[in-house]
């Protein structure tokens, strides 16, 4: 029985080998072509008795990821040659480093506010976003997401939540404008099935500080050793194209903080299964209240370490402290 997927990829590869069997007779390198359309051929072959998306080696299914990706794949990633599995390997410690590229200045001083942040992938490469920009218009703005899924594709789209914010910071729109533009865009470019959490916010030289939460964990602002969630006011970005968002404002003075993390750190668990969870942090950052930003967030890290007690991690894990220093 032919699934909805089994017919994309049969049209997907049909018209593949159209443009191979074109392309036959224009170029010179006909041998490679030949291949290519043999493999084609072989594919639509797979199809044609059942076998399609089956691994040549272990008949177990082909993630479908990787088959959506490319129809051409016959092999399951357990399945691979060492030298295939380098190669791949490889792509992916690339990928690794153009995304730590991406990543702001790890610490920031800019007009009495003092900024950090720890950022660590599951794997090679993570889908949690989080970049720190200064506008021509003095403020500086701060965005911490999470990219539904985790490896590649996630990281992929944390890479266009990033040049987004970019180029529209620039344009100096009001927050609520910039996240519902970045919103748009990011809801006509990727796949339905795809959306980010995101925490978007702005903070001015006068400690004012404006934060729109899109669906994301609330961040804790902590005043005097004293704790506020800043709760989501609208749906994650992506969902719908025509989402609206609205902030939140408040007003940091000397010594306040607020602190910014994705499900990594909240809902890493202990030996038993037990959640990290925002009420521990919550106790931790009101006690550690007094530190600098990189120093909260290793006092963070610390006291997540002694509670997972070498429980594996299964997801990418951001944090961001900014403080208001005067
Ligand atoms: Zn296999």
């Amino acid at each position: 029985m032919a699934t909805v997927i089994d017919v994309a990829m049969r049209d997907q590869l049909l018209d593949r080998r159209q443009r191979l069997e074109t392309a036959v007779f224009v170029r010179d390198d006909e041998t490679q072509l030949q291949h290519l359309l043999e493999e084609v051929d072989a594919a639509l072959a797979r199809m044609d008795v059942g076998t399609f998306g089956l691994c040549e080696v272990c008949q177990d299914p082909v993630e479908a990821e990787r088959l959506m990706a490319d129809p051409l794949v016959c092999v399951c990633l357990g399945c691979l040659s060492p030298k295939q599995k380098r190669a791949l390997e490889e792509d992916l410690e690339l990928g690794a480093q153009i995304q730590v590229g991406l990543l702001p200045c790890r610490d920031i001083k800019y007009d009495g506010w003092q900024a950090s942040y720890h950022y660590e992938a599951a794997s090679l490469v993570s889908g949690d976003y989080c970049d720190l920009m200064t506008a021509e218009d003095g403020s500086l703005y701060f965005m911490l997401g999470d990219v539904a899924g985790k490896g590649v594709a996630a990281s992929l789209m944390m890479s266009q939540l990033h040049a987004m914010f970019r180029s529209l910071i620039p344009v100096g729109l009001p927050l609520e404008r910039l996240v519902e533009r970045a919103s748009r865009i990011f809801c006509e470019s990727t796949l339905p099935t795809h959306y980010a959490t995101l925490v978007c916010g702005r903070a001015d030289k006068t400690g004012a500080v404006e934060i729109c939460n899109a669906g994301h964990l609330p961040p804790l602002f902590i005043s005097k050793g004293e704790a506020t969630l800043i709760e989501a006011t609208g749906l994650p970005l992506g969902i719908f194209c025509n989402e609206q968002f609205t902030s939140a404002r408040l007003q940091m003075r000397a010594g306040d903080t607020l602190f910014l993390f994705t499900d990594g750190l909240s809902e890493s668990r202990d030996p038993l299964g037990e959640e990290y969870a925002t009420e521990r942090l919550r106790r931790l950052l009101c006690d550690q209240h007094t530190l600098a930003p990189g120093a909260l967030i290793e006092a963070s890290l610390r006291d997540l370490a002694d509670f997972c007690a070498g429980t594996p991690k299964h997801d990418d894990l951001t944090a961001m402290a900014l403080r208001r220093n005067d």
